[in-house]
């Protein structure tokens, strides 16, 4: 990158977290640039230009037009990351791709997880049951998010559908952990190999798809873990840019359920709620600027899934953020988010109620 000069950044997808990442360029000095499909929700700040993004020659043309490329999904096959300057390095999105090179991953770093088998086949998948017990989620491999590709199994009987269900693709059977919470960590490595953290934030869910988050999770042995587990991970990764790991709590440890080599869902609150936020600090990251503070205070974030709600309803909480994606309501589909400051509790259990109910 030339000194002096704006840098451009090209990010591969224009969704919503493509959105967020130019709403916080702005501030910075950067451009960014997203490649993705006319119409996408990034296009209301960004340019957005139609490319496809299966395609090696397609995607190496944008990468020639910008200074560095980083990613609002992780699932991009992997050949087409290889010849990319990224950020995230190819390495660790690829990693973040697969469950079970994750999970084993996870290990490798000295980091617990549920038990789980790789499954290849039902014969496979038939001896994992007896090798991990039942109930378990069988989950596919690659392309599994908000729930999709997961299917749960309570007893043996009900192998052969589940594998039918899957798509007869290769995955893994997990172990029903019993959580006493789920939570997130996320982090940002600069360049130069400075660390920042979020406090650990309680994430929940309903059928798979995150609904709320509330930051902080106020642990400080569980905060202490998630910084060493993250720790260990940017470091094996040599990773730069921000990283989400989700966790679950169990008996008063942490097993990795999964990272996102990328700005995170559970990390929308730091827009309001931090000094920096994700979005800030994972440019800041790339460009290989200094980090920025992530001074947080207490705040709760509720998806919108399907529909946003109508304006009327929530311009009257002074105290209420609107973060309206500008996506067509679809059922399932994360359109937009709130955020409040912890201490509007009786205005977060009424849109609690409306959002999740
Ligand atoms: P995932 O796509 O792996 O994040 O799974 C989506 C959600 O399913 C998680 O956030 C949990 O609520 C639940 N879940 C996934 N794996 C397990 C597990 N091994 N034990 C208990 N709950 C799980």
């Amino acid at each position: 990158m030339t000194r002096g000069s704006r840098p451009r950044i090209g990010i591969l997808g224009a969704g919503q977290l493509a959105l967020m990442l130019a709403q916080a360029s702005a501030a910075l000095d950067i451009d960014v640039v997203c490649a993705g499909q006319l119409g996408d929700c990034a296009e209301q700040v960004a340019e957005v230009k139609v490319v496809d993004l299966d395609n090696v020659d397609a995607v190496a043309a944008f990468a020639a037009e910008v200074d560095l490329v980083t990613i609002e999904s992780e699932n991009i096959d992997a050949h087409v990351l290889d010849r990319l300057t990224l950020y995230p390095n190819a390495r660790a999105v690829g990693i973040a791709q697969d469950r079970l090179i994750e999970k084993r991953f996870f290990n490798g770093c000295g980091i617990g997880t549920a038990p789980y088998a790789p499954v290849d086949s039902l014969n496979d998948l038939e001896r994992a049951i007896e090798e991990i017990g039942l109930p378990a989620i069988l989950k596919t491999r690659r392309m599994g998010y908000d729930g999709k590709g997961q299917v749960r199994l309570r007893t043996p009987g009900e192998a052969a559908a589940a594998w039918k269900e899957v798509g007869e693709v290769p995955c893994i059977l997990e172990g029903m952990v019993e959580f006493a919470a789920e939570v997130s960590l996320i982090a940002a490595r600069s360049r130069k190999g400075d660390i920042v953290f979020y406090p650990l934030i309680q994430n929940h869910h309903r059928a798979g798809i995150l609904r709320t988050s509330i930051a902080p999770f106020v642990e400080e042995d569980l905060q202490r873990q998630a910084e060493s587990h993250l720790t260990k991970l940017l470091e094996a990764l040599d990773y730069v840019g921000v990283l989400a790991v989700e966790f679950f709590v169990v008996n008063d440890k942490l097993l990795a359920n999964e990272m996102a080599p990328r700005v995170h869902n559970s990390g929308h609150w730091t827009i309001e709620g931090s000094d920096t936020s994700q979005f800030e600090n994972h440019l800041r990251a790339i460009v290989g600027m200094e980090l920025g503070t992530t001074e947080s205070r207490p705040t709760v974030m509720l998806n919108c899934i399907g529909t946003m709600p109508p304006l009327g309803q929530t311009e009257k909480f002074a105290q209420l953020f609107r973060h309206d994606y500008g996506k067509e309501p679809r059922p399932g589909r994360k359109v937009g988010h709130l955020t409040f400051p912890a201490s509007e509790t009786a205005a977060i259990a009424e849109w609690q109620r409306r959002l999740c109910d």
